[in-house]
């Protein structure tokens, strides 16, 4: 068998190493990351941010032993640059030296998105967790969040219930709008209140400096410490010029093969948060979720080996605890769909269904464990399923109810 080459060293790198033993590849596997520390999960990174030391987190099992299983690794030798390589496969540079191998995999997932000239920190990594920690270390700091994204709504529930004075600042007119749309991001703006966050969207940060957020307004935000949460880019630097991106991501097919202009590249393939794939159901997915990270490698590994894939393609799947609650979102919600709202979003728990006509494209469940199951087993199919939706006075309360009927 070829030898394989896995660049980064996350969960997606992880798990594609351990899919290639569990499926009996018993080729060489070599794995070169940047980091310097082994695999560990980052969603707790934020839900856990001040209650989780990180040394906790690091030791924490993802399930699998790297070292075992790889022939060579080292987490501390990012990869530089990547070119093809005359016999096939790539050959990719570090700083002590060329890795040829015949088969790539790229798995360096994403890094905050920074501002230029902003002083303020982010949180992607162990590192970072760990300094922003140290900035919330005395009692009743004051926190500003700018982004109320995934990430940032985490960290200012976390922070509020633990005494800080938290505000948040978001450029669009409510949360979460890049998942979900102004109308059900608009829905968790009372989380913030309740929470005890001050939460002021249409705000524009014109720059940050040690002590406080400058508004375009000409106002500022004191601060002891401020968090960027305004994104994630796939790390797809050192491949400039040597793969096509697609919106600065590496574009994989449902085999997770890198596509260049006129199909896919042989012996390259990518996966979890660096990679974008081109979905029959979805269209293009962006990833940026761990689940992806989780089950892509193994979809990816059985195309490689010629190990037959069970079932249908995975449904995108995003959860996020955040201001006391609980979210899980299926499916990709486009920004043209109709939104149905089943159940009442100031009472206990609602459904938002997204859909075009009678076609479901996404599912978020709030608060409501028995709607889950019944999202996930609605978007687990071939094709996106179709609902017959009543009038609005007749609309159930939750989904298992709609789709019973
Ligand atoms: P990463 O985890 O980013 O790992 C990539 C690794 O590659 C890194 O170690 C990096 O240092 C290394 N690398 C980068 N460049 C190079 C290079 N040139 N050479 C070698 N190595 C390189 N998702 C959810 O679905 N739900 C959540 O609740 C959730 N919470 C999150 C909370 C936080 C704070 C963060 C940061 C992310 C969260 N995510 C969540 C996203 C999820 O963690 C990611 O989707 C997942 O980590 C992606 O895994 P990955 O292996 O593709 O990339």
């Amino acid at each position: 068998p070829p030898d394989v080459l896995v660049v980064g060293g996350g969960l997606a790198a992880l798990r594609t190493v351990a899919a290639l033993r569990e499926h009996g590849y018993d080729g060489t596997v070599r794995v070169l990351g940047s980091e310097g520390v082994e695999p560990y999960d980052r969603p707790p990174l934020s839900k856990h941010l001040l209650d989780r030391p990180t040394p906790a987190w690091l030791a924490d099992d993802l399930g699998h032993d790297l070292h075992a299983l790889a022939d060579e690794v080292h987490l501390d030798r990012p990869a530089r640059s990547l070119r093809a390589a005359d016999g096939g496969g790539a050959v990719v540079t570090t700083d002590r030296g060329d890795v040829a191998a015949a088969c790539v995999v790229l798995a360096t997932g994403a890094h905050a998105v920074t501002v230029p000239g902003w002083r303020a920190r982010t949180l992607h990594t162990a590192a970072d967790a760990d300094a922003l920690r140290t900035a919330l270390g005395a009692p009743a700091r004051r926190l500003v969040v700018v982004g109320a994204g995934w990430i940032g709504a985490e960290v200012a529930g976390v922070a509020a219930a633990a005494g800080h004075a938290v505000t948040v600042l978001e450029a669009r007119p409510a949360p979460l709008t890049a998942a979900l749309g102004d109308h059900v991001g608009g829905l968790t703006v009372p989380w913030y209140a309740a929470a005890g966050v001050d939460l002021r969207t249409g705000v524009q940060v014109a720059g940050v400096d040690d002590r406080s957020v400058h508004l375009a307004d000409g106002t500022h935000v004191p601060a002891d410490a401020v968090l960027v949460a305004v994104g994630a880019r796939p790390a797809t630097q050192w491949l400039t010029g040597a793969v096509p991106l697609r919106g600065g991501a590496v574009p994989v097919d449902e085999s997770y093969r890198v596509l260049g202009a006129s199909g896919p590249l042989p012996g390259l393939h990518a996966v979890g948060d660096v990679a974008v794939r081109r979905s029959r159901r979805h269209g293009w997915v962006a990833g940026g979720h761990w689940d992806e990270a989780l089950h892509g490698p193994d979809v990816l590994v059985r195309r490689l080996l010629g190990v037959p894939v069970a079932g249908p393609e995975a449904t995108p799947y995003v959860f996020s605890t955040q201001l006391g609650h609980d979210l899980t979102l299926f499916g990709l919600p486009g920004g043209d769909d109709t939104v149905t709202i089943l159940g009442d979003p100031a009472a206990d728990g609602w459904t938002a269904l997204w859909h075009r006509d009678d076609t479901v494209t996404g599912v978020l469940v709030v608060d409501r464990p028995r709607d889950v199951g019944a999202a996930r087993r609605l978007l687990a199919r071939d094709d996106l399923p179709r609902v017959a939706l009543p009038d609005a006075a007749a609309l159930p309360d939750d989904l298992r109810t709609l789709l019973r009927a």
